[in-house]
């Protein structure tokens, strides 16, 4: 217990000393309230600090703080209550003052709060109460008025002044009014305490609390605010991000479900992502694929494409974005893709990855290289086409000419196309006579739809000859069958018309040869029937039908074999020859015949053997010797020979007959060609038998000629191959 003590002497009217009077009082309670007050205060203001400083973290905080501040205030002003109520009796200066204001006893606590040092000095000097000690001048009638009526009042708390210094001070008063027996009020007795200490701190506390108030209402504004800006930063951030989620989303799914082949690799081609489509693309799982390098998919030749470009990039060409490439399938098969690579590069320009997407181009590929088989085989047909093929639109313009079809006409095929092929090939008929396009069979063909073969007309060509064609000329339809050009295919026929021309000739030849010989037999078999002859005669007569049946039989013999010979159906039997014993015996043929010549054999010593067909080339050399023979009339000498050439022999037959006019020797060796004139008036013959050398020599890989002076000689040359 803390006591506040005082004590003096009572003495007596002689001044001695009777007894002491003490008073004490117990402050202990406010000291522990004091105490109280002040630590609760530091407390706050240990938490004010820290909780400001929590402000700052989160608003969340803030305001468990401000509630525990409440808290703490709700305390502290539940403190300041039991403080109040305590001091509210504790006396602090004691008083008795009359109702109209005069001081009329004070404690000398009470003079010592007033600044005097004695009572007799305070109370004379005090005259009124309420003007001279409340601060406020109504005071004094508030503390009368609840006197008067409650007979007490406690802890009326005033602002006063020191009486004596003015100094301004607080108190706190308990006082009663003091009656008489008869209820009259005589006096006021209370006790005031000096709270100014209190009021003070409380004061201070107060604008403390205030400026706590202002700063937290500060902090929570601004709080507020940077939190209403983090919100919406927030909001904004979520707004973004979901946003960016989509387009993750919406990107991978591309990514993921792309038609096309889409890879990320690194800058030295090593696969970091590739999507699904590989998977349908080349049979293996995709996870594969991630950390080998692409070029490990590809056959040899797209890799070796692949690493010229990478070098051919690295050495700064310029490399087109797109290649075609050959991938190889799971299953080993072929896969062509189309890719496009690009390098991705960071805002600064810094290759950060390779992005490539490849395509799956296969099936096109294939199509397209079907076509182009299909395409290259029409145009084999067309350009190896043994006719002239020419396409035209409907105007009759050229599309189309395949290459035979220019050479025919002497053009090139560019000179041609797009030209008025009937102006340029047609513009004149076989006789001269021009010929008007509107006549063309071709234009009629446009015109009716149907198909037209002419035989009989001429084309002609760039340097104004021309050649008998034959062509057939179709329609060209499209889809919706209208006629929209034709197409001619033609033939130059010159050659077959020669072979027809050459085929009358020869069936006027033949008939005139047999016709001869036929003549005479009939003559003479008719003469033989109509008149009879001596036995010398009708023998005479039937040996001369002998001689012209035998004739017959040679000339319908020579001309089969030419015929046989010339369509090849002659069989050869090629064999290794020795040429001396074919020519010794085929001039042993002769000398049985006999005759006015001479017969000379002259070979060359050591002459190599020759591969042929010894009863052909018999024919060959009895054919020439014969006609030596025949056609030297006056005889002479008749020369068989032979040498060596380089890889060939060379055999001759030389006579010193009638020879061979200059003009007649291209034509010499052509069917049934015979020279006509006095020389071989009486020779007879049927024209086949050079045909039949030249044949039979050109059969062996040889050559045939003739040199020849009329009225001197002929010698007749041919070649032979040696055999090795
Ligand atoms: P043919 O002897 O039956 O008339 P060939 O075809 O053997 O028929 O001869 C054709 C022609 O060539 C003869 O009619 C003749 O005019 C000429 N001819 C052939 N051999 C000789 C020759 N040795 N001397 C002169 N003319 C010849």
């Amino acid at each position: 217990m803390t006591v506040e003590a005082r004590a003096r002497f009572l003495r007596d009217q002689k001044g001695t000393v009777v007894g002491i009077l003490g008073i004490y009082r117990d402050i202990t309670e406010r000291k522990q309230i004091e105490e109280a007050l002040r630590q609760a205060h530091a407390e706050l203001e240990q938490r004010v600090q820290q909780r400001t400083a929590d402000l700052a973290r989160t608003n969340e905080a803030l305001r468990a703080e401000i509630a525990e501040r409440k808290r703490a205030e709700d305390a502290a002003r539940a403190a300041e209550r039991e403080y109040r109520a305590l001091f509210e009796n504790a006396v602090e200066g004691i008083y008795r003052s009359s109702l109209d204001g005069h001081q009329l006893r004070a404690n000398p606590a009470l003079v010592k709060l007033n600044g005097y040092e004695s009572e007799a000095e305070m109370l004379p000097a005090v005259n009124n109460i309420a003007t001279e000690w409340y601060v406020d001048p109504h005071r004094r009638e508030e503390f009368q008025r609840i006197l008067a009526e409650q007979e007490s009042v406690t802890a009326f708390e005033s602002e006063v002044y020191r009486h004596k210094t003015r100094e301004r001070i607080w108190i706190s008063e308990s006082a009663r009014l003091v009656r008489d027996q008869h209820g009259t009020p005589l006096y006021y007795e209370g006790m005031v305490q000096d709270i100014t200490t209190r009021k003070r701190a409380e004061e201070a506390l107060q604008n403390d609390h205030i400026e706590l108030e202002k700063r937290v209402r500060e902090r929570t504004t601004a709080l507020l605010h940077s939190n209403t800006a983090l919100q919406a930063e927030i909001e904004e951030r979520k707004r973004v991000e979901t946003a960016l989620r989509q387009n993750e989303e919406q990107y991978r799914d591309l990514f993921e479900n792309a038609n096309d082949v889409i890879g990320i690799g690194t800058l030295d081609h090593i696969i970091t992502s590739i999507n699904r489509r590989i998977e349908q693309i080349l049979g293996y799982p995709r996870e594969e694929f991630v950390g080998k390098y692409f070029h490990d998919f590809a056959t040899p030749r797209s890799r070796a494409l692949l690493e010229d470009r990478t070098r051919r990039r690295l050495a700064g060409d310029q490399v087109s974005p797109t290649v075609e490439l050959e991938l190889v399938h799971r299953d080993n098969s072929i896969v062509i893709v189309e890719g496009t690579a690009h390098i991705r590069r960071d805002p600064d320009g810094k290759p950060i990855d390779i992005q490539a997407i490849y395509r799956d181009i296969t099936a096109r590929k294939r199509a397209e290289a079907a076509l182009e088989q299909l395409r290259q085989q029409h145009e084999l047909i067309l350009t190896s086409a043994g006719e002239g093929i020419l396409g035209s639109d409907a105007q009759g313009r050229a599309t189309f000419v395949n290459p035979i079809g220019a050479r025919m006409l002497g053009y090139e095929v560019h000179e041609l196309l797009g030209q008025p092929l009937h102006d340029q090939i047609h513009h004149h008929k076989a006789d001269g006579t021009p010929y008007p396009f509107a006549e063309c069979p071709s234009l009629q063909v446009v015109r009716n739809g149907h198909t037209a073969r002419v035989t009989n007309e001429v084309y002609w060509r760039k340097d104004g000859t021309s050649f008998p064609v034959e062509y057939l000329t179709a329609p060209i339809r499209n889809n919706a069958n209208e006629v929209i050009g034709f197409v001619s295919t033609f033939r130059d026929i010159t050659e077959r018309k020669e072979v027809e021309r050459i085929k009358d000739e020869l069936i006027s030849t033949v008939s005139h040869e047999l016709r001869t010989p036929l003549a005479s037999l009939r003559g003479f078999a008719e003469l033989m029937l109509k008149r009879n002859f001596t036995p010398e005669k009708q023998h005479e007569l039937l040996s001369v039908i002998h001689n012209e049946a035998i004739r017959l039989t040679h000339l319908i013999d020579d001309f089969l074999d030419l015929q046989r010979i010339e369509g090849g159906h002659q069989p050869y039997t090629f064999v290794s020859l020795a040429l001396e014993p074919l020519f010794r015996n085929s001039l042993e043929l002769f000398a049985k015949v006999g005759g006015s010549h001479l017969l000379r054999l002259e070979l060359a010593s050591a002459l190599p053997r020759v591969r042929g067909d010894a009863n052909r080339l018999r024919q060959v050399l009895v054919n020439l010797i014969s006609n030596a023979i025949k056609f030297s009339p006056h005889g002479g000498e008749i020369e068989i020979g032979a040498r060596t050439e380089t890889h060939q022999v060379v055999v001759w037959v030389k006579d010193q007959g009638v020879g061979i006019p200059h003009e007649a020797l291209p034509k010499l060796f052509t069917k049934f060609f015979r020279v006509d004139n006095s020389d071989t008036y009486n020779i007879s013959g049927t024209g086949l038998g050079l045909a039949l050398v030249r044949e039979i020599v050109h059969a062996h890989q040889g050559k045939v000629w003739v040199d020849s002076t009329p009225r001197v000689g002929s010698t007749f040359f041919f070649t032979l191959p040696s055999h090795r």
